[in-house]
């Protein structure tokens, strides 16, 4: 926990939102300035501040990270249609937030290579 992170104050709730879903290791919420029609953040309730700085003691963490987004891509109905997981990590990237968050955006087509 790092007490300057906003994710991490959605972790211990001190900031309240309401969770798509929870998993041992992560919790899926949405996007407070949605950029698609589905925009949800997956991240891992461990603080890490980006996927540069995962270590090998994190594999556990980050299974449970990518099976909650796929959990929440079928709650939310978008799994058959389709969706991005999207982690900008540093700065070329465009990294904002430095706790690892997996955008997970869907309810239309995305054109690729992205911009
Ligand atoms: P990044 O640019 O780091 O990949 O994305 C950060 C994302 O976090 C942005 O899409 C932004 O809208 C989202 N975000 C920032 N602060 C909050 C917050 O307090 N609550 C929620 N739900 N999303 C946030
Ligand atoms: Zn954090």
């Amino acid at each position: 926990m790092s007490e300057t992170c906003i994710f991490c104050k959605i972790v211990c709730g001190e900031i309240p939102v309401e969770k798509t879903i929870e998993t041992e290791h992560a919790v899926v919420f949405p996007d407070i300035n949605p950029v698609t029609p589905v925009h949800h953040l997956v991240i891992p309730k461990k603080h890490i501040a980006s996927l540069d700085e995962v270590t090998p003691g994190d594999r556990a963490v980050m299974g449970d990270v990518v099976y909650a987004a796929r959990e929440a891509a079928r709650l939310l109905g978008v799994a058959d249609n389709g969706y991005r997981l999207v982690a900008n990590t540093n700065r070329d990237a465009g990294q904002e937030v430095y706790h690892i968050h997996f955008h997970l955006m869907a309810g239309r087509g995305f054109s690729w290579p992205p911009g």
